[in-house]
């Protein structure tokens, strides 16, 4: 009892230990690996993005022309975005919003 009741009063004075999120968020370190995101209209669909990608969560296609990612299977590890010849992937400092 007594050592609860020092917990408690050790407490009082101290700022809480957690966030009120999803209204206070938390700020991400600079080099957090969010999710990968595209700019789709410089991509020339050339597949070199699939075919280094790892676990094969990119699919391109030329015709049509598509390009998607699975963002289940991607690690963000970055390999995809150093491969681009155009310069069209990157990886975003923010993680996906939760469905
Ligand atoms: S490597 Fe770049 S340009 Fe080529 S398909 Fe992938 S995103 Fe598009
Ligand atoms: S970041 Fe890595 S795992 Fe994710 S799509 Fe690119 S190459 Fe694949």
């Amino acid at each position: 009892m007594a050592t609860m009741l020092s917990n408690i009063m050790k407490n009082l004075g101290r700022k809480a230990a957690t966030r009120l999120y999803p209204f206070e968020k938390r700020e991400l370190p600079t080099t957090t690996r969010g999710h990968l995101d595209i700019e789709i209209d410089k991509c020339i669909f050339c597949g070199a993005c699939q075919k280094r990608c790892p676990t094969n969560a990119i699919n391109v296609t030329r015709d049509p022309k598509t390009w998607a990612v699975n963002h289940y299977a991607c690690i963000v590890c970055g390999y995809c975005v150093e491969v681009c010849p155009k310069d069209c992937l990157l990886l975003r400092n923010e993680h996906l919003p939760q469905p």
